[in-house]
């Protein structure tokens, strides 16, 4: 501030006029003041606006009423008291103000002015002996409001970055620290010791060392320091868990880069949000396993990976567990303890897999497995592996019981190269599992979709040559061991298609049976052969005829009843009908059999047990039903004699027959040492190509007849050798 110095060169009472004349060229407000009566000798211009008061009307005031701040009025005060003399004026040098300092003045229109006011003594050069004291006011009212609003301003701004949730700093150019906010210090940990000290080298050595990869994390800040223009937003992950976002912006004054803003967003919560959601949306929530969809991602990334071609190609198995009768579980224990099971028994599978391979929760009872670089050995060895640890016996909760399941598997890529196909052939072959039996495991079967339409073409070709009498009936003879007599015949189905050929019933009766198609045939042979039978009892020969009945058949409700009106209808006696079962009938629904078994006993006909042994019947089984005939399977047949086990199994039947009182019949006898074999073990009949194979009618009524002649004829040596009269007859 400029201070007035005015020289009085001439002292008039009321004030020097040169003095008057430089107050009023003075640019701020100032008025003179006569010591030591403080009344206004002089004012200028400015200081009539300032205070609002005409320069006239403020000349011959007293002082203290222009500015009447306390501090004014104190000075003024002392200065009364203590004489102007006292306080000394120095007649040489410049003028030091005796009071300098801001305050406020209720100026014009009672407005407040912050003002910068000075009072300093006018130095009685001329030695007059008279005093006064210069006031000077300098207006600081718009400075002060500018100032006022910009500390406004920063407090603002500071509270502002204080509340923000992001971690802020603003560093220099160098990297050197500016400024930072209390939450990028709570962000980064820092120490109380640091941030009191306002250690910044100590600050960012600690940043250094809190990240999980120092060496990257330092190499980006040098890239970012290096490119001052440079604005980037990336993560930072820190020892210990957190991940922040990191913004950093240039920081820009005078149109030029001062340095950096750098903010800090804490990314942890977020991620592990979108974690937990990841989570659920891929896990089984029951057992913790992956879901199905999850495996799906697997088998395709697994595909992916073993499509290309070259040396990393690797095959892969998928495979389907599926737990048998689950639901029993649920139904009869409960739904808390099916779950505690299926968590179970995935910790079970789990254990059967090595590391690579991999374990998901597929459906309500139903688990998928990828087994990287399996093929089919392998696939199958770890399914048997599952087989047998859920086959384990489970003890929970006081309750013991066990547990199977069925396993398909499909391999890639020789099986199928998308996740969604080998999911399909894996399933199918579970399906064939489940249908099988359960308990077990399959592969899938590249043929079986091929078999299936096949099998539909031959159904359909079937159904053709029933109604268009191309099935026809061939009998083959069965003949006593003891004499060679024929004392039946087998009525075998025939069936020569046109563009098929000869269609041998191997290949044929299974499809009729699958289909249901079987009980149509089975009752036109019934019909057809009963027929014949009766047809040969009219012209004297009392030939039983045995027909092949099928389960189905068997089972038809009907099925007596039709065998009754069958045998009335050909009116031939029903000890000459014999009908061929197999042990899963007897197998099946015992009760309802045996109840059906007594019905046609009842009705006289016959009954045999075909392909015996291949089955489950055991002798006590047999010994409730009323069958008078085991026919020894053809492939205990064919190793005798020199197979030890087919010679003990058709030893062990025909002692089993004589304790329940049954006949016995070999088939498939191909060779004379099978009928010795047969004969020295007590069996009564036989059946096979040594004899006969099936013959038409025709030729089988000349074998019959042969065959009555023989035994009318002269006198054979004996019961012994029947061999001599069986000529051996291939077909
Ligand atoms: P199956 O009832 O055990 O019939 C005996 C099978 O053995 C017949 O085959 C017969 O030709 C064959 N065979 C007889 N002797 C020998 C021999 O010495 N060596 C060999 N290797 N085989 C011999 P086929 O006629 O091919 O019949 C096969 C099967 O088809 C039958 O086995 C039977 O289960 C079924 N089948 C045949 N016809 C009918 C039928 O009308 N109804 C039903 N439901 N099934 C039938
Ligand atoms: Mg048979
Ligand atoms: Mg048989």
């Amino acid at each position: 501030m400029a201070h007035a110095h005015a020289s009085i060169v001439d002292a008039p009472a009321a004030g020097p006029a040169s003095a008057s004349a430089l107050v009023c060229a003075l640019p701020h407000a100032a008025w003179l003041v006569a010591l030591p009566q403080a009344v206004v000798v002089a004012a200028n211009e400015a200081a009539a606006r300032l205070l609002g008061r005409p320069v006239g009307e403020l000349v011959g005031a007293p002082a203290q009423q222009l500015a009447a701040s306390p501090e004014d009025l104190a000075w003024w005060a002392a200065m009364a008291g203590s004489g102007w003399r006292s306080s000394g004026c120095p007649t040489e040098g410049p003028v030091a103000p005796l009071l300098d300092s801001d305050t406020v003045f209720a100026a014009a229109a009672g407005q407040a002015r912050h003002v910068r006011r000075s009072i300093s003594l006018v130095p009685d050069e001329a030695d007059t002996g008279r005093a006064w004291a210069l006031v000077m006011v300098i207006d600081r009212t718009p400075e002060q409001a500018v100032d006022a609003e910009r500390e406004a301003r920063v407090a603002e701004l500071e509270a502002t970055l204080e509340s923000a949730a992001d971690g802020l700093l603003v560093t220099d150019l160098a990297g050197g620290l500016r400024s930072f906010n209390r939450r990028f210090a709570a962000m980064w940990g820092l120490p109380d010791e640091l941030l009191r000290a306002r250690d910044d080298a100590g600050i960012v050595a600690w940043m250094q060392r809190s990240v999980l990869e120092p060496g990257a994390y330092a190499q980006r800040l040098r890239t970012l320091f290096d490119s001052p223009l440079l604005a980037a937003t990336d993560r930072v992950a820190l020892l210990g868990g957190p991940v922040f976002e990191r913004v950093t912006r240039p920081l820009w004054r005078d149109g030029r880069p001062q340095g950096r803003v750098w903010a800090y967003r804490d990314l942890s919560e977020r991620l592990a949000a979108e974690e937990r959601i990841e989570t659920l949306s891929s896990t089984d929530p029951l057992t913790g396993l992956p879901n199905r969809r999850v495996m799906s991602g697997w088998v395709e990334a697994a595909a992916q990976a073993s499509g290309g071609s070259g040396e990393g190609r690797q095959g892969f198995a998928v495979m389907v567990v599926d737990l048998d009768h689950f639901r029993q579980i649920n139904v009869s224990l409960g739904h808390a303890m099916g779950d505690r099971v299926l968590r179970h028994v995935g910790e079970r599978l789990q254990g059967c897999l090595r590391d690579d391979d991999r374990l998901a929760r597929i459906g309500g009872d139903q688990f998928g497995v990828l087994l990287t670089g399996a093929d089919a050995r392998a696939a199958e060895a770890t399914a048997r592996r599952m087989l047998n640890v859920v086959a384990q016996p489970c003890a929970l909760e006081g309750a013991t019981f066990t547990l199977t399941c069925s396993i398909g598997i499909a391999l890639a890529p020789a099986h199928g190269r998308s996740a969604d196909e080998l999911a399909r052939h894996a399933e199918a072959a579970m399906r064939a599992v489940k249908q099988a039996g359960r308990a077990n495991v399959r592969l899938h079967q590249a043929r079986a979709e091929v078999d299936r339409r096949s099998h539909m073409m031959l159904d359909h070709a079937m159904r053709q040559a029933l109604v268009s009498g191309r099935f026809r009936l061939a009998y083959q003879p069965q003949v006593s061991l003891a004499d060679g007599r024929i004392v039946g015949a087998e009525a075998l189905l025939r069936w020569r298609d046109p563009e098929l050929g000869e269609v041998p019933p191997a290949r044929f009766i299974p499809v009729a049976e699958e289909s249901g198609f079987i009980v149509a045939i089975g009752d036109w042979v019934l019909a057809q052969a009963v027929r014949q039978a009766a047809l040969w009892h009219q012209r004297g020969w009392q030939v039983p005829v045995a027909v092949n009945v099928s389960a189905l058949q068997f089972h038809q409700a009907q099925f007596v009843e039709r065998v009754a009106s069958v045998l009335a209808v050909a009116a031939l006696p029903p000890r000459l009908l014999e009908l061929e079962l197999t042990e899963s009938i007897l197998v099946h629904d015992a009760d309802e059999a045996l109840a059906r078994l007594h019905e046609l006993h009842r009705l006289g006909a016959r009954m045999s047990i075909d392909d015996f042994g291949t089955g489950y019947s055991s002798l006590a089984y047999l010994k409730r039903f009323p069958i008078g005939k085991l026919k020894i399977d053809r492939s205990f047949v064919q190793g005798l004699p020199g197979d030890e086990t087919d010679a003990g199994i058709v030893r062990a039947i025909l002692q089993m027959s004589l304790a329940l009182d049954m006949r016995v019949i070999a088939e498939g006898v191909e060779t004379e040492q099978q009928r010795e074999f047969l004969v020295r073990e007590g069996c009564a009949e036989m059946q096979g190509y040594l004899y006969a194979p099936a013959l038409d009618p025709l030729s089988f009524e000349q074998r019959l007849a042969q065959s009555r002649v023989d035994e009318a004829g002269p006198a054979q040596p004996g019961a012994g050798a029947p061999g001599q009269r069986i000529r051996l007859v291939r077909g």
